[in-house]
């Protein structure tokens, strides 16, 4: 864990009250920003990672790693 190499990261702006959660693909640079409570919540749930990484267009070119 040294640094963000992309993916889901979740942080709140002040004692909780909102949410942010961004999304970053650093294989394609999609990025992405979710606000609000229910929001990243679902946001979260619906496995954004791995439902990015399968529709990635960066995968899809079968580039190495
Ligand atoms: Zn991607």
């Amino acid at each position: 864990m040294t640094g963000w190499l992309g993916g889901l990261q979740i942080r709140r702006t002040d004692r909780g009250q909102t949410p942010v959660a961004d999304f970053l693909c650093t294989a394609c640079g999609t990025y992405r920003r979710i606000t609000g409570r229910d929001k990243v919540r679902d946001f979260v749930r619906a496995n954004p990672i791995t439902d990015h990484r399968a529709h990635c267009p960066a995968n899809q070119k079968g580039t190495s790693r």
